[in-house]
């Protein structure tokens, strides 16, 4: 047991160090030779200032992403050969003999337990959104954010584990295909009341503000066939700095929503190829692909993580105090995988999401034919989140679910020389 939180806390800071020299060290995020003094080189928009400090930012940002994921695995490994998890199993049979209060009560524990020790990491990523001026939360805020954020989660996960661990007690073999079989009018249900019930929990949704404004996006929107119902503005200026605008929700609950600080800092032709962008993702019915995509990636996923968990509690059993998977403090070992797991496709995940972010710019910029507010929509998208023009590659591959803003802008200026030549 000493043995081996030994070794998952040396590989985890070999692995830190590892981290700091190539984000600190190794990466060159210099723009190529080829780019130099186009549209696309952050020197010829952003001044020597933000661009000292977006690439300042963005170092640290990363650098807390990398540390982050691997720190949920450690710190599972931890409650697990520790025989904390046994010991909140302990505690929730000696306090009632319903199973399902039971859950409630081992789950506490266990996100108790975990928010405590996660909650420094998501601090220093709010400090140092705060310290460069992206977040405008005060502490409160953000701490009421946190709060909310720990019982949504904890409500679902309650819903999620009292299930599973049914299944798993009454179908020892096939647990994880009836499982995602549940899973999918489960998935489809979140889709359906994200935008309704979940998101106004932290920010408030109200149609657009600017009539003008609206009449035009609306205007824009005919075009695209999407009814003018489904547009909204969300009140994110009290958060943060950075802009965003994003597709939502499925039938009758879909909508586009469009950050106020989007709304605030980018001119009109901007805004209308955000706009446009945010269609094309409608259009294009990405939230149906990414729903799909999930339900099959849980298929997979449920297949693996049983073959996995009976593995590792027939090896490491006694080390993690798991004698078998019925048992409820299996979970955090459910969890590491489901995390490792995840981790591991998200490059996939993220390639996917990028060509379809690629495609919805196409689709904006056949719609709008205004490469200038384009590019230069993106310039400012770079400014106000400080965020990188050429990030590292495992920067990109693990995080960028968009294509880099050096590949969006050289994307735009190859399709507007592309059309000079046509003509
Ligand atoms: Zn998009």
């Amino acid at each position: 047991m000493r043995k081996l939180i030994n070794w998952s806390v040396g590989i985890y800071f070999i692995y830190v160090l590892l981290m700091i020299w190539y984000l600190f060290y190794f990466v060159d995020t210099s723009i190529p030779k080829e780019f130099k003094g186009t549209k696309a080189d952050p020197a010829t928009f952003l001044t020597p200032r933000e661009l000292m400090l977006s690439e300042q930012y963005s170092q640290m940002k990363n650098l807390l992403f990398f540390l982050a994921v691997p720190y949920d695995w450690l710190l599972y490994i931890v409650i697990l050969a520790l025989g904390l998890s046994r010991k909140f199993q302990e505690w929730a049979t000696a306090t009632t003999k319903w199973p399902a209060l039971q859950t409630a009560v081992y789950l506490f524990w266990l996100s108790l337990l975990v928010t405590v020790f996660t909650l420094p990491l998501n601090f220093l990523a709010y400090r140092l959104a705060k310290e460069y001026g992206i977040n405008t939360q005060t502490f409160s805020h953000w701490l009421k954010d946190e709060i909310i954020d720990f019982w949504v989660n904890y409500v679902l996960m309650f819903i999620i584990v009292s299930v599973l661990y049914w299944l798993i007690r009454k179908f020892a073999k096939r647990w994880w295909f009836y499982a995602w079989l549940l899973s999918i009018p489960f998935i489809v249900f979140l889709a359906f009341i994200q935008p309704v019930v979940i998101d106004p929990l932290y920010n408030d949704f109200y149609p657009l503000r600017d009539k003008e404004l609206e009449a035009k996006i609306l205007l824009l929107a005919e075009q695209a066939n999407i009814p003018a119902e489904h547009v909204f503005e969300v009140n994110m200026s009290e958060k943060t700095n950075a802009l965003n605008a994003y597709v939502t929700g499925i039938g009758p609950n879909s909508r586009i929503v469009l950050w106020d600080t989007t709304l605030e800092r980018l001119k009109e032709d901007e805004i209308l190829f955000i706009m446009a962008h945010e269609m094309g993702h409608y259009v294009m019915k990405h939230i149906y692909w990414g729903v799909a995509g999930y339900v099959l990636l849980t298929l997979i996923g449920l297949y693996a993580v049983n073959k996995l968990m009976k593995w590792m509690i027939q090896r490491w059993g006694v080390c993690l105090h798991i004698k078998n998977i019925k048992e409820l403090n299996s979970l955090p070992l459910f969890f590491l995988l489901i995390s490792l797991l995840n981790f591991s496709v998200s490059p996939f995940v993220n390639a996917v999401s990028r060509y379809e972010e690629h495609a919805a710019d196409r689709y904006a910029i056949e719609l709008t034919n205004n490469t200038e507010a384009a590019i230069s929509s993106f310039q400012e998208l770079a400014r106000a989140g400080l965020s990188q023009v050429n990030p590292p590659y495992l920067v990109k591959i693990f995080r960028y679910g968009h294509p880099t803003i050096l590949e969006r802008i050289v994307f735009l200026n190859t399709y507007e020389q592309q059309r000079e030549t046509d003509w």
